[in-house]
């Protein structure tokens, strides 16, 4: 097994987030006691794909970027994720992430397995047509291992419902048919869902409220800091704000923002649109983006990007409960002094899982061409988060053990179940 989680918190943290994911993988793996063959196959993903990506620019120039797809796993269903747009994106990364996707659609129970796909790009220096050239020759180029039936995309960090149209569209022409159910996260008039775009924040919502109810916090009045205004942390932000919670603090990519008395949201979310930012909000004082973390909150949301919560800070954290929007903000030392500090950590697999939870409802009313209401779409995910909230924390109690391992527990025990039944082929 990889060090122990309960190692001194001053040692030297690995942050390669495939390791984390292994590493979160072996401590649930050992102890459900899970057979060494199906371990082995479950510590690397089933597939990883590296495309080479040649775009004309603006300018003349050609540029050449790197682009990625990772299959971790795909026993229980076609595999699913999203495809990240970032500088900093490696492949150890989208390996961590397609994994970390397996365990989710398990922990909700939804028929899917794990993928995920990233491109080393900036988004932001792109121009539109740039963007749409390069994401038509990445779909393109993955196109050989993706389908309808065999790997869904979807968006995440810095890529929206236009990239997605467009990996349809190149998809679809490509096919000579249409093929609305190749990626979820359209424009709901290519057929996407209502309520996929604000999914993940309602999902992460249904999750607190049920970690609140079990904790006795009554949510309003409480006070909540959220680190990242993207499409999560934003939208999450707001359905707080409108359950009365106070947001004392929010930050982007740009830096932070506080007032204890709380922010504006509804207000906020105008300032940036407009600006771009949250930073210079008025009636808020600047912080960074880091101290965004250790503010007297009862509920703290990280929704930016991997390693935020670290050894270095997380015995700074002061809520009661940190809901996971990002994919794996809190690295295994960190991890641990907030389970020693009693602080109930919903992981990514489970806070988080609200988009892929719809991006599913989305994948079966394309699939049945019959659309649903948004009223519909909301009731579903409630059931679907309030009961894998139920199954994690029934897990995390038999198992004592926290939140995060409680998940893998159930996801990993559900996806070794189909692996077995399946049997491994030839
Ligand atoms: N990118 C999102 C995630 O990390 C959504 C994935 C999907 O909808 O397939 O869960």
């Amino acid at each position: 097994m990889a060090t122990s989680v309960l190692a001194p918190a001053l040692q030297k943290e690995d942050l390669n987030p495939f390791q984390i994911a292994m590493h979160q993988f072996d401590l649930a793996a050992e102890k459900l006691g899970l057979d060494p063959g199906l371990r082995e196959i479950l510590r690397r993903p089933h597939r990883w794909l590296t495309v080479t990506l040649p775009i004309k620019m603006d300018d003349g120039t050609i540029k050449v970027f790197e682009g990625y797809r990772v299959q971790h796993n795909c026993a229980r269903g076609p595999c699913k994720g999203g495809i990240r747009y970032h500088p900093n994106v490696t492949l150890d990364e989208v390996k961590a992430l397609a994994t970390w996707m397996t365990w989710k659609c398990a922990t909700v129970n939804i028929p899917f397995g794990g993928a995920k796909g990233g491109i080393i790009c900036d988004p932001k220096a792109l121009s539109k047509g740039e963007l749409e050239r390069l994401t038509r020759r990445y779909a393109f180029e993955i196109a050989a291992v993706i389908g309808p039936d065999r790997d869904i995309p979807a968006p995440d960090v810095y890529t929206d419902s236009q990239i997605m149209a467009w990996i349809m569209d190149t998809y679809s022409m490509s096919l000579g048919s249409n093929s609305p159910a190749i990626v979820t996260g359209k424009p709901v008039f290519l057929g996407g869902s209502l309520g996929r775009n604000e999914a993940t924040a309602r999902g992460c919502l249904f999750v607190i409220k049920a970690a609140a109810a079990v904790k006795g916090l009554k949510l309003r009045g409480a006070a909540a800091a959220v680190q990242g205004f993207g499409n999560a942390g934003s939208i999450a932000a707001d359905l707080l704000f409108h359950e009365g919670v106070s947001i004392v603090a929010v930050s982007d990519s740009h830096g932070g923002i506080r007032n204890l008395q709380g922010i504006d949201i509804p207000v906020l979310l105008d300032y940036k649109r407009k600006t771009g930012s949250v930073v210079n909000f008025p009636g808020t004082t600047p912080i960074d983006t880091e101290e965004v973390l250790s503010q007297p909150v009862d509920i703290l949301i990280p929704a930016a990007l991997e390693n935020q919560i670290t050894i270095h800070n997380a015995l700074k954290v002061k809520a009661s409960i940190v809901a996971e929007a990002a994919n794996g903000p809190t690295t295994p030392g960190a991890d641990a002094i907030l389970r020693e500090k009693g602080i109930m950590v919903l992981p990514d697999i489970l806070a988080n899982a609200g988009g892929v939870t719809v991006s599913y409802f989305e994948w079966v009313q394309d699939l049945q061409e019959l659309f649903w209401d948004e009223d519909d779409v909301n009731r579903r995910l409630e059931r679907v988060m309030v009961k894998a909230f139920e199954d994690v924390y029934r897990m995390a109690t038999i198992y004592e053990v926290d939140m995060r391992t409680g998940a893998y527990i159930l996801a990993i025990e559900r996806v070794a179940t189909a692996m077995k039944v399946r049997g491994i082929w030839p």
